[in-house]
């Protein structure tokens, strides 16, 4: 793993610093000499280690920004102290200085005596600089660990195994956050999809037959719609449907058709077996009056979906903004 680090310092502290740090392959470097450039850097992209001479102005404050600012991804902070001891501020002595700037300052606090330290003092200096630097190094891997970890649980947390689509959980997660975002703004709709008498396939083929045909199902919706729309299995041989950016007129022009590429086309199971399979499909649009959860837009959604079962199933029913579930719409039958 490259690792990179930020020097904050002027350049003679620069090349002060061992050599080590200048010709190890692995170490990528970055100088800058005030801490407002650092700082400007730093909300661009973060280090694994910064490096900062105590002696530039406003050191202390930056690291402890660093820390505060960045929280988590805050590289590890190493604070060179290159002040004489007479300058220091809050020192009563140098245990005290030391544990103050652990504990509120930096990962690590190192007494740089580069001006006037003599080649023994020097030699020690440097060895504990690069071994404060593999400290820094394992902690960032550490993170970087956990990171990794903490997606491929979210990951699997949040996707439906058989289909390989976003589950219901992830739709608890995504409907509150897609109505946020186009409330006021787009309009939003949301499709309940049920397979029409799928009880009838497992108990015709079996069990495994009537995962296949939710996996094709699941590919046939997913490839036929627009790559901003959700899609997730909200439970059994059931989906939600979010569409963005689409209003009621649209979404149910658009279950339509997905009602008729799934029912005019058969699912071929293997060499022997090929199926027609049909949904039924509930169409609901984001309206004023909505609860930021979407249980509102949900549950009307649903109720149109049992409507269209109702009608006869391969059907797709909607509801008018202000007649939702006094009027409701078929589209097709
Ligand atoms: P309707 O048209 O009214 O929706 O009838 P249906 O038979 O589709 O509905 P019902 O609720 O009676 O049956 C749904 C069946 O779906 C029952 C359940 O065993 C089956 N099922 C739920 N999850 C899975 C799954 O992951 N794999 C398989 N093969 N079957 C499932
Ligand atoms: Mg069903
Ligand atoms: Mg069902």
């Amino acid at each position: 793993m490259n690792t990179s680090i930020l020097i904050v310092g002027s350049y003679e502290f620069l090349n002060a610093l061992p050599s080590t740090i200048h010709e190890q392959a692995s170490f990528s470097l970055e100088i800058v000499t005030s801490v407002n450039e650092a700082r400007s850097l730093l909300r661009i992209r973060v280090p694994d280690i910064l490096l900062v001479q105590a002696s530039i102005d406003n050191s202390e404050k930056f690291c402890q920004w660093s820390k505060e600012q960045l929280a988590l991804t805050s590289p590890y902070c190493i604070l060179l102290e290159d002040r004489p001891l007479g300058d220091r501020h809050s020192c009563t002595g140098n245990v005290e200085q030391t544990a103050a700037i652990l504990e509120n300052v930096a990962d690590a606090y190192v007494d740089f005596w580069w001006l006037n330290g003599n080649e023994t003092q020097l030699k020690a200096t440097n060895r504990l600089i690069l071994a404060h630097i593999q400290v820094g190094q394992r902690d960032r891997q550490k993170y970087q660990e956990l990171i990794d970890k903490n997606n491929t649980l979210s990951a699997i947390a949040l996707a439906d195994p058989l289909t390989q689509l976003s589950n219901r959980r992830a739709m608890e997660r995504d409907l509150p956050a897609q109505i946020l975002e186009s409330r006021h703004k787009n309009p939003l709709s949301l499709l309940m999809l049920d397979v029409d008498c799928f009880k009838t396939i497992n108990d015709t083929y079996g069990h495994l037959f009537g995962d296949r045909v939710l996996q094709l199902l699941s590919h046939r919706l997913k490839h036929n719609l627009r790559s901003q729309d959700l899609v997730f299995r909200y439970g059994g041989e059931e989906f939600v449907i979010i569409l963005n950016n689409t209003d009621c007129q649209q979404a149910l022009f658009i279950a339509d058709r997905l009602r008729r590429q799934v029912g005019e086309q058969i699912f071929t199971l293997d060499s022997d077996l090929c199926l027609t399979v049909t949904i039924s499909i509930g169409v609901a649009c984001l309206q004023s009056l909505d609860d930021r959860g979407g249980i509102t837009l949900l549950t009307r959604a649903d109720n149109c979906l049992l409507n269209a079962k109702a009608r006869g199933r391969n059907c797709v029913m909607g509801c008018t903004e202000q007649l939702c579930e006094t009027k409701p719409l078929a589209i097709a039958i």
